[in-house]
């Protein structure tokens, strides 16, 4: 196997570099990630001709990142997602989280995973060409308790899929909920409306005004929530409040491994992505709060110019003992594994 390439993408303001690698393989896919926010930077794809594009949102420059990124392509933690109040219990003990969407704490805080810089090595395994990246993060980072140690590895098979592992160990009793927040266009530009997304969920997490869960779990049947045939993503969103899709899916597995929870085809370039996960929930967040942000090469980025689908255990789930538990406690091993797998029809 090729030797995995690698670049300085650009330097933090303190001088330090932040590191790209480059993944590739013989279906001409390749895919970037750097030692920032452990982020996926650019992932090529090629369309039914056989003609590569980028389907992932992001940033020409290095230095957009820190300054701009509504979490392009980073990896998000501690704990993905909305923690109502920014406040929690736990063993008996009140810890208090950035709040840093009104009064909830979103996407790990003020400096979470996607804002510091990991360690990477690279692997050349069998499955593929690899990157894991790792960081400790100490305990009281953005409120948390225990140091937590926490990695990502992301290869690149020779049959088309990106998969992401994740591990975390802690040394006291904390919260984990790690996911991906890669931005997917599937045309690599316009609007994600017309793609068709199938979403393996009979049922959602009801958020409330603030996007925070309010505890039930509904039935998506006769909703503009209901994927469970393929569907245009546009079709009914504008019957949405807040301007699209922003909603945690109870993804129906039959067993304890990788589901298949979303399916993605884009019918212009014949791109297909179907997404596999040993994750409970899956947001899907239709890129809502985009508002014209110039991106690569120059590209507005206007609302519904991309989707995430972020594989994850529920937001707020310390608050609601019913939901799978995000707690984490030490001599534990917290895994995760997302996969993204492409093809063309
Ligand atoms: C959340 C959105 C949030 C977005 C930030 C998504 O995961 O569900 O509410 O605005 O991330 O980019």
């Amino acid at each position: 196997m090729e030797p995995v390439a690698s670049d300085v993408f650009g330097c933090l303001a303190d001088g330090r570099p932040v590191e790209r690698f480059t993944l590739d393989n013989d279906l001409g896919m390749v895919a970037r990630v750097m030692t920032y926010g452990a982020t996926l930077v650019d992932l090529l794809v090629p369309d039914r001709d056989g003609v590569p594009g980028d389907v992932v949102l992001g940033f020409d420059e290095f230095a957009r990142y820190p300054a701009d990124s509504p979490y392009f392509g980073c990896t998000v933690g501690r704990v993905a997602n909305r923690i109502a109040g920014a406040r929690f219990t736990l063993d008996g003990a009140d810890f208090r989280l950035a709040a840093n969407d009104g009064n909830n704490h979103l996407h790990g805080g003020q400096v979470g995973f996607d804002k510091v810089l990991w360690t990477a090595a690279v692997q050349s395994g069998a499955a593929g060409q690899s990157v894991r990246f790792s960081y400790r993060s100490p305990a009281g980072e953005e409120g948390y308790p225990g140091n937590l140690d926490v990695s990502v590895t992301y290869t690149l098979t020779g049959d088309g899929v990106l998969r992401l592992d994740y591990a975390a160990t802690t040394d006291e009793p904390t919260l984990v909920n790690l996911t991906n927040h890669s931005y997917f266009n599937l045309a690599c530009s316009g609007s994600v409306l017309g793609h068709i997304l199938t979403l393996h969920a009979s049922r959602y997490t009801e958020p409330d005004a603030e996007l925070t869960p309010t505890g039930r779990i509904l039935p998506v049947a006769g909703t503009p929530l209901d994927f469970r045939r393929p569907a245009m993503l546009g079709g009914r969103i504008g019957r949405l409040a807040g301007g699209g899709y922003d909603h945690n899916y109870v993804i129906d597995r039959a067993a304890d491994d990788l589901a298949l929870c979303a399916e993605v085809y884009e019918p212009c370039s014949g791109r297909a992505m179907d997404v596999y996960t040993s994750e409970p929930g899956v947001q899907l967040y239709s890129g809502n709060f985009l508002n014209g942000l110039a991106g690569k090469g120059g590209r507005a980025y206007q609302r519904h110019a991309a989707l995430c689908l972020e594989t994850q255990h529920f937001p707020d789930a310390i608050h609601h003992p019913d939901f799978p538990s995000v707690v984490l406690r030490p001599g534990e091993t917290y895994r995760q594994v997302t996969e993204y797998r492409f093809s063309t029809r």
